[in-house]
């Protein structure tokens, strides 16, 4: 299995993903938008696109459908309740789907709404082990980002997000890769440290992103989130103490559910 991260360089600081089976050469990609670049990692590869998935329907994750699927006869996959927003599906999926490519790939789908309603993340079990034991991948979208979560104004919910992180997401292995539709880890972990500044994680990691190539991005894992990503840090004494200062109507007893909906609604304004 072959995982290509594809850099787009536009405004919306998009991430493609191009997964590939070494055995047979064919390929899945995910949320296209700049289909010529897709193209060319293809044609870079010698794979041959057999399958594109959308997590959701936003544009940015949709727009390069149609070109591609013109350029390679791909079959179009997304969420089954999606077919209002996405023309032209052939699959519709629903959690615990498993996608197949070639013979090496398989990726396990998780209905995971939040950022909108019809979101789906895919989650591979296997990828390799390498010098840091990882193993697996999750393809998330704009349900997780590298340290931080998904915004939920153009038509999802926090309330639901919030129970997708914590019925789905926080189970995964802490070795699990993460594999985002956009990146934000920068200005992520500036959030962080604004809302626990002493988080060491954080300091550690924002200046070495600042300067990173973005062409060979830092990948993170689930257990390195852990550290570093407040939504999934909803205990940490620090960072509940100092959002009661903002939101004095949170108690000490506030659920986990009330501190990841004001985290996501200070990062709305932050
Ligand atoms: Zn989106």
């Amino acid at each position: 299995m072959r995982i290509e991260q594809i850099w787009t360089g536009n405004d919306f600081r998009n991430f493609h993903y191009l997964i590939a089976c070494s055995q047979t050469g064919e390929a899945l990609v995910i949320d296209p938008l700049d289909h010529a670049l897709c193209l060319a990692q293809a044609k870079a590869l010698g794979v041959q696109i057999t399958q594109i998935v959308n997590t959701h329907e936003h544009p940015d994750h949709t727009g390069g459908n149609e070109p591609l699927r013109a350029a390679t006869n791909a079959k179009l996959l997304a969420h089954a309740k999606s077919s209002d927003a996405i023309p032209g599906i052939d699959r519709g999926l629903s959690a615990g789907d498993v996608l197949r490519v070639g013979k090496s790939v398989e990726l396990r789908v998780l209905d995971t709404p939040g950022h909108t309603m019809t979101h789906v993340c895919l989650y591979a079990e296997f990828v390799e082990r390498d010098a840091a034991g990882t193993e697996s991948a999750l393809f998330c979208g704009d349900t997780l980002f590298n340290a931080g979560a998904g915004n939920c104004h153009n038509g999802g919910d926090p309330h639901v997000l919030y129970q997708s992180f914590a019925d789905q997401l926080v189970k995964l292995p802490d070795t699990t890769r993460v594999y985002p539709g956009h990146d934000y880890i920068a200005r992520n972990l500036g959030f962080t440290l604004d809302r626990e500044p002493d988080n060491q994680a954080a300091q550690a990691l924002l200046p070495r992103v600042r300067e990173q190539d973005m062409n060979q991005p830092l990948v993170t894992t689930l257990g390195q989130e852990k550290t570093f990503n407040v939504f999934f840090r909803l205990r940490s004494p620090a960072l509940r103490s100092r959002l009661r200062e903002r939101f004095p109507e949170l108690d000490e007893l506030a659920s986990d559910e009330a501190i990841f909906v004001k985290l996501r609604e200070l990062r709305n304004r932050w």
